[in-house]
């Protein structure tokens, strides 16, 4: 029999995070204070963040952060996770390739977004923090804080993108029954969402808003902080037990993978995945390329700037160095909610910059296509934003066919797609078409920005 899955045990669950920076030649640039334009210091983070996240957030020298026991122990509910052969996907692509894939989808929101979130939690309850904000686009990040804060005893009050607050109702109800608050964004609970409704009472909502009505509301409540779940060094920092976990699982399967996939909104899952990988290219020199997916409506690495900009619509967080579109852009309402971000992780951008790693965009109906595929081979329902992963795994292995050449491919399932079949029906009916975004598109919203590099 040919072995399918690979597992560890419990005690293979990392004891230490990966932090990349140490590695890096080019550090990323640093965040800049908006009024001031001078660099930002952990102190200047500690109003806003956890003052244990907003060190590691500016850590450049520490290769490894020790994983807390209790972080641990929470991991082992569902960590390690299973990494699998797709043995059925190969086959029904006709490769030679060898396709692995990482199983985040087995949490028990669904997704990887529970490896930060839970580790975010703690940080804050260590410190005396009582209440947390946040926001969350189709609600996977909402869920997964919303599970870890009832995990410490912390209330969570979530800003939720209103498209998704009245399009996809069963994450709300997932963060209503683990005891959270949810309020539809754009809302009139906060300066910055008043003056959108008031602007465009149409408006349906972003994560840029949603993270504007977040911040504000932490920012003016006593011993309360703001949680992100992407984007932010702390969090890919947090995610790289994926990649971690995945290095050992190679070695045991015999292979190493020529080729990363992994889908991206802000890079969380993408660097959980690729970064302790990089480190083999940064320490010993290994051949090895890391492909990030992001929606072809929302193309930040392969049609942004790199340039300073708000990570927030309204322009309440520092200026962060990345790739961006601009943070007044609107993306499209693509059914992958999760990938539907202006910008792109500081880390990860000066790696992009760099030439380290790749990125490629898919089309909404290429990741659906891709989807059905995996489900019917594979016996799991991809999210809509890890489907995007899938079909660039299917473009390197279609690739690998027509050059004859054996390859490992090894990509990062970030989630189930078991909530969001609404937008499968829509797929399957035939009503899902591509968005066609125009340079001129893109302009109105990345020319503005000022040239801070
Ligand atoms: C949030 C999310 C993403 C995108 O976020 P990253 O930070 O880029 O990983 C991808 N997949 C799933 C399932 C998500 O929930």
């Amino acid at each position: 029999m040919t072995t399918k899955k690979i597992l560890l045990e419990e005690k293979d669950i990392p004891s230490a995070w990966y932090n990349i920076v140490a590695d890096m030649k080019n550090k990323p640039l640093p965040p800049l204070n908006p009024a001031t334009k001078q660099p930002l210091t952990s102190e200047d983070l500690y109003p806003l963040f956890a003052k244990e996240l907003a060190v590691q957030e500016l850590n450049q020298t520490d290769q490894w952060i020790e994983i807390p026991e209790e972080v641990r122990e929470l991991y082992g509910m569902w960590r390690p996770t299973p990494l699998v052969r797709a043995y059925g996907l190969e086959k029904a692509l006709d490769t030679p390739a060898h396709i692995y894939f990482k199983n985040e989808s087995i949490s028990p929101v669904g997704s990887h977004k529970l490896n930060s979130a839970i580790a975010q939690a703690y940080y804050c309850k260590k410190e005396g923090v009582s209440n947390i904000t946040t926001e969350t686009g189709a609600g996977q990040w909402g869920a997964a804080m919303s599970y870890a804060a009832k995990a410490f005893g912390l209330e969570l009050a979530v800003y939720m993108v209103k498209i998704s607050y009245e399009q996809k109702p069963y994450r709300r109800s997932m963060m209503q029954t683990f005891g959270a608050q949810v309020i539809a964004s754009p809302s009139m609970s906060t300066k910055a969402g008043r003056k959108i409704i008031t602007e465009n009472p149409q408006y349906m909502g972003s994560l840029g808003t949603a993270i504007s009505e977040a911040v504000e509301l932490a920012m003016q409540t006593p011993n309360c902080k703001y949680v992100l779940g992407s984007v932010l060094n702390h969090v890919a920092l947090h995610q790289t037990v994926i990649g971690l976990e995945a290095e050992k699982q190679m070695e045991i399967a015999g292979e190493y993978p020529d080729v990363i996939v992994a889908c991206f909104g802000g890079g969380s899952n993408f660097s959980g995945i690729a970064f302790p990988f990089l480190r083999h290219k940064f320490t010993e020199g290994k051949e090895i390329r890391v492909v990030a997916a992001e929606p072809a409506s929302c193309p930040k690495l392969t049609h942004g700037v790199f340039q300073y900009d708000f990570g927030d619509e309204a322009g309440y967080t520092p200026l962060l160095p990345m790739y961006t579109l601009g943070h007044t852009f609107a993306p499209p309402h693509i059914h992958a909610g999760g990938l539907r971000y202006h910008g792109a992780g500081t880390i990860v951008s000066q790696l992009h910059k760099d030439g380290v790693m790749e990125a490629t965009d898919v089309e909404q109906l290429d990741a659906f296509k891709a989807a059905v595929l995996f489900a019917r081979t594979e016996s799991i329902i991809p999210a809509p934003e890890s489907s995007h992963a899938i079909a660039a795994v299917v473009r390197e292995a279609e690739r690998a066919k027509i050059e004859g050449k054996q390859k490992t491919i090894l990509f990062n399932l970030s989630g189930h797609g078991l909530i969001d079949m609404a937008s499968y029906d829509k797929y399957l009916a035939g009503d899902l078409s591509n968005y066609e975004l125009t340079d001129a598109d893109l302009a109105k919203s990345i020319n503005p920005l000022e040239k801070i590099i």
